[in-house]
């Protein structure tokens, strides 16, 4: 996989498969902007990139801020030069049978999980355009390509971002800009940490593989699609779930 001179900004990653990516490309030269909710965590895994020797800044930003993430990018546009990765995978669950799903629950998921790729990719996406040259991947889940019991506001955010993926793809590709999904099955991170032993033993019967996955599975993923040689790929949807919905 080629990086020359790559920028990278990933959202969520403070935390579980956001770290991982921005651990992967800044172990393959990129620099990576590193953003999340709170300051504290995308500032200590920046921190422990740039201790390793590579290089990584950090951003606390509210994705789901419209107004917020246009100020931050334009600052980081500012800063940079150019964003040539953008990798949207801040997420939230908040889960629950339709008929008890508040209408606050059902905002803040799509807010988050959707239209924060609207915020972001408005404002890195064209700069991107006018420079040749791009690449974005957004974190779906399978959730959104199956659904699931009890994550109605979860599954429609996620399969939204599959429609927002595929028709940016087309408006972005003479442009030399690619745009791609990763829908993740089950994975090791701190959103999963809190299912059940119960639920976790009866998930794992429908993975072939028959374990969670490790976020370093999704990051190598999203690697792949970020390097000059995936450059004629565009409007996929990668998933990455131990054989889960083959
Ligand atoms: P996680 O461990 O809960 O980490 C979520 C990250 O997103 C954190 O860094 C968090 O920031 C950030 N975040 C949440 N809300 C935000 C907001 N409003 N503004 C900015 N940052 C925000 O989650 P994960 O398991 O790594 O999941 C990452 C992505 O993969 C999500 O989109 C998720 O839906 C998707 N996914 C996960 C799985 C799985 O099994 N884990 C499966 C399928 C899809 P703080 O660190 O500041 O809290």
């Amino acid at each position: 996989m080629t990086f020359t001179n790559r920028t990278a900004l990933v959202t969520g990653a403070g935390r579980g498969i956001g770290k991982a990516i921005a651990e992967v490309l800044a172990a393959k030269g990129v620099t990576v902007i590193c953003v999340s909710k709170s300051a504290e965590s995308c500032g200590a895994v920046a921190a422990a990139i740039t201790a390793a020797g590579g290089k990584a800044v950090s951003r606390a930003v509210d994705v789901a801020d419209g107004p917020a993430v246009a100020v931050a990018a334009e600052a980081l546009l500012k800063e940079f030069g150019k964003i040539d990765l953008l990798v949207n995978n801040a997420g939230i669950t908040k889960d629950g049978l339709l008929a008890r799903m508040s209408e606050a629950d059902w905002n803040a998921v799509i807010a988050t999980n959707l239209t924060s790729c609207f915020h972001w990719t408005k404002a890195i996406g064209w700069p991107m355009c006018r420079n040749r040259w791009g690449r974005i991947v957004n974190i779906s889940s399978v959730s959104g390509l199956v659904g699931n019991a009890g994550q109605a506001n979860y599954a429609a955010a996620k399969a939204g971002m599959v429609g927002f993926t595929k028709s940016i793809a087309k408006e972005f590709a003479r442009r030399g800009v690619t745009a791609n999904v990763v829908a993740p099955g089950f994975i090791e991170t701190d959103m999963t940490a809190g299912l059940s032993a119960e639920v976790k033993a009866a998930a794992t019967q429908f993975i072939p593989m028959q374990r969670f996955g490790a976020a370093a599975d999704i990051a190598h993923a999203v690697a792949f699609l970020c390097a000059e040689e995936a450059g004629y790929i565009t409007g996929q949807v990668f998933t990455v779930d131990g054989g889960m919905t083959m």
